[in-house]
This record gives C-alpha cells, sequence and structure tokens, in this order.
C-alpha cells in the first residue's frame, strides 16, 4: 500500500476563484461608470501561473483558467507548455527573456514579454523576429526589484518605438509591480509615479497584483478603447494576499487539498514528551495520533503547537516538532478517531493554507509553493 498522504487539485475551484474575480472586477467598473456618463470597462485577466501554477501544476492551471484573457509566468519551458497545450491567447513572460534564444522561442510561440532593463533592449535590438514581438515596458516605481527607473523610463520607451519602428516590437505596453498592495502602505504612493511617468503614452497598462486587484479594483479600470490587464496569482488558488483577510471572504475557495491518514496512535501520561527536541509535554493523560506527513511533503517544520490539523471532520492541533515524515496530533476531541482516520493538513475540508502558514511565520503562497514532488497529485474537475 502506498503512503497514504496526496494532494487533490480542484480545477474547478481554479475556474470558480476566476469568475470571482471577474465579477469583482466587473462589479467595479459597473460602479464607476457614473451618471454622468463616465463608461469604464474591467481589465482583461493574465492569470499567474508561474512556479508551476503556485504548485497547482502548470496543465492544471491551464485547464482551470481556460476562459483567462492570457497567462503569465517567467519560466519559457512553462510558457510553451501552456502554447503547446493549445492556450490560444497572450502568454505573458513576467521577468521577460534572460538570453537571445529565449527571444527566438518567444518569437515562435507568439509570447509577450516584459521589457525591464537596458540588457533587454539590447537584446531586442540583435534579434530579427519573424514577427514583432509585444512588450511591456516596466517601471520601477518604488519596489526597486525589477525595471526602468523612473528618470530613465521616457528613454526606455523611446527605445522601444525605435524597434517598432524597425519590426522587431510589436505592440508596446506599461506596467509596474506594487510592493504593499496588501498592507497599510497600499498602492498610492507608487501608483502616482507611475501616473506621472508613463500616464501620457498609449497602449496596454497592467498594474495589479492579486492583492490590488482584490482592495483597488478601481486602479486597473480602462476607459473604452483602451487596454488594461490585471496580474493577479494566488487568489486565483483560493488562498489570501492578505494578513488581515482570509480568502473565503471574497468567496474564493481552496484549490489544493492535502490529505493524509493517522498511522499510529500514542497514550501519553503526564510529563511525556513528543517527538524530536521533546518540545511538547502532556500535562496530563493524552491521545495523540501520528500522521503520514512531514517537511519532507512540503508541510512546513515552523509549524509548532497549536497549529490547527483536521482529523476526521473535527478541527485539532499539531503536537511538537514536525518530522520529515510525519507529525503528532491531539485526539482529545475527536476520541474515536484511529488508525485510518482520515487527516487534512489544508484545503477544502482543512485549515485554510493560510491559517498553517501563519503558524509556521510564513505566507500561504510559500507552502503552496513548496509541495513536494513526492506527494501524488490527484486532480479533479
Ligand atoms: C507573482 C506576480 C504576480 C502575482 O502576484 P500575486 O500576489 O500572487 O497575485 C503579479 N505580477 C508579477 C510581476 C508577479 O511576479
Amino acid at each position: 500500500m502506498p503512503r497514504p498522504i496526496s494532494v487533490t487539485i480542484s480545477v474547478s475551484a481554479l475556474s470558480h476563484n476566476l469568475a470571482v474575480v471577474r465579477r469583482h472586477l466587473d462589479q467595479a467598473a459597473a460602479s464607476a461608470s457614473g451618471a454622468d456618463g463616465t463608461q469604464w470597462v474591467a481589465p482583461s485577466i493574465w492569470a499567474v501561473i508561474k512556479a508551476h501554477s503556485y504548485g497547482h501544476g502548470t496543465a492544471q492551471g491551464v485547464e482551470g483558467f481556460a476562459q483567462a484573457d492570457g497567462l503569465a509566468m517567467l519560466d519559457l519551458a512553462e510558457a510553451l507548455e501552456c502554447r503547446e497545450s493549445g492556450f490560444a491567447r497572450p502568454i505573458l513572460l513576467l521577468e521577460g527573456c534572460f538570453e537571445p534564444t529565449d527571444l527566438e522561442l518567444a518569437d515562435r510561440y507568439r509570447l509577450t514579454s516584459v521589457v525591464h532593463s537596458r540588457e533587454q533592449l539590447d537584446m531586442l535590438a540583435h534579434s530579427r523576429p519573424a514577427r514583432p514581438l509585444d512588450v511591456l515596458l516596466k517601471l520601477n516605481s518604488g519596489m526597486n526589484r525589477l525595471g526602468f527607473a523612473p528618470d530613465a523610463y521616457r528613454a526606455a520607451h523611446a527605445r522601444a518605438l525605435e524597434l517598432r519602428d524597425r519590426g522587431i516590437v510589436g505592440s508596446i505596453g506599461r506596467m509596474t509591480h506594487f510592493a504593499n498592495a496588501d498592507g497599510p502602505a497600499g498602492v498610492a504612493e507608487q501608483l502616482a509615479v507611475f501616473q506621472r511617468v508613463t500616464g501620457d503614452l498609449p497602449g496596454p497598462v497592467s498594474i495589479s497584483n492579486s492583492a490590488a486587484t482584490l482592495r483597488y479594483p478601481e486602479i486597473a479600470l480602462a476607459r473604452p478603447g483602451t487596454a488594461s490587464w490585471v496580474r493577479p496569482g494566488i487568489c486565483l488558488y483560493g488562498a489570501s494576499p492578505f494578513a488581515d483577510a482570509d480568502a473565503a471572504s471574497f468567496g474564493l475557495k481552496p484549490a489544493m487539498s492535502l490529505r493524509s491518514r493517522i498511522i499510529a496512535t500514542q497514550d501519553l501520561r503526564a510529563g511525556d514528551t513528543v517527538g524530536y527536541g521533546s518540545l511538547f509535554t502532556a500535562d496530563a493523560p493524552i491521545r495523540i495520533g501520528v500522521v503520514a506527513c512531514g517537511y519532507a511533503d512540503g508541510y512546513p517544520r515552523h509549524a509548532g503547537t497549536g497549529t490547527p490539523v483536521v482529523v476526521a471532520g473535527t478541527r485539532t492541533r499539531l503536537l511538537g516538532r514536525v518530522s520529515m515524515d510525519m507529525l503528532a496530533v491531539d485526539l482529545t476531541p475527536v476520541p474515536d478517531a484511529g488508525v485510518d482516520a482520515p487527516v487534512s493538513l489544508w484545503g477544502a475540508d482543512g485549515p485554510s493554507v493560510d491559517e498553517v502558514a501563519q503558524a509556521a511565520g510564513t505566507i500561504g503562497y510559500e507552502l503552496l509553493c513548496a509541495l513536494a514532488k513526492r506527494v501524488p497529485v490527484r486532480t479533479v474537475s
């Protein structure tokens, strides 16, 4: 018998979450379109499927987000996989091309590319694509990760226009990325820089990640006849970009459910301890279950005593230190649960991945992306 751990990926949850985001943007467009006759339209959606769809699998992302206006990722191999599996709409490389052969593939597979540096413009200048490459020229509006500095952006844009005249570049969009859309600082400062530097330029605009899309949908709205694209990732997988608002409060559904079973139980006396380092000590007799799931499966080792776990439908808590292949849970609230009892580590019938992440001092993103290869995947519609 195989080890009883598995992960289930729900394609319908992915589709549901995309529809939730679309409705959210449609509602923002409807309420912004004023009685004074100003019209706003909802942006198009790049579904971000980098890191193998945040650990859910590239193929699952392509299927679940079949209704997305485009797909976005960093890895060229993932982009080719999407195109070869039949996705015909735009595919965006979020970090652009790393070397000249990437440009050849971007050309052959009709990809769209971020251009964030002078080196990438140079690479384009030396390329001879069969078709002009659509690009998003990225502004560093304050995150200081990728993008042209505000005082270098207009010159970069002028170079992109020259490349367009030479038939190397097609449409030229403008893009930036927010550092604090999920927190109290918000987007105002970076948005002001973006408007000041690029506001009068034509072409598609793309600024919002999940947090900005959910919290500030109005900033991504477009005037009729212009193009705007949001780039949500985490929310499409049913996890939250916010520390102070859970995914369920937006109507999002977890697409990844990590489940296992109890493989042993132990009856502890007062004073007995659990696991490596003896980090948990029973202060009274207690029954514990040993679950086939550990950090080698992607469960965070930093999750300590008290991290929520669901056993046979009842919420309980993790005890002691997570091992490589096992972890221990308190069976006090589930006296009937024994060997083989089902355990939900996170997902549809468990705690949210964000709760587990919070208990481990990290974010749901990291846990989803870090799911280990050894965990068998079941994909359900
Ligand atoms: C990862 C990423 C996103 C999506 O971010 P989420 O917080 O998961 O919504 C959007 N844009 C860029 C450039 C990214 O790298």
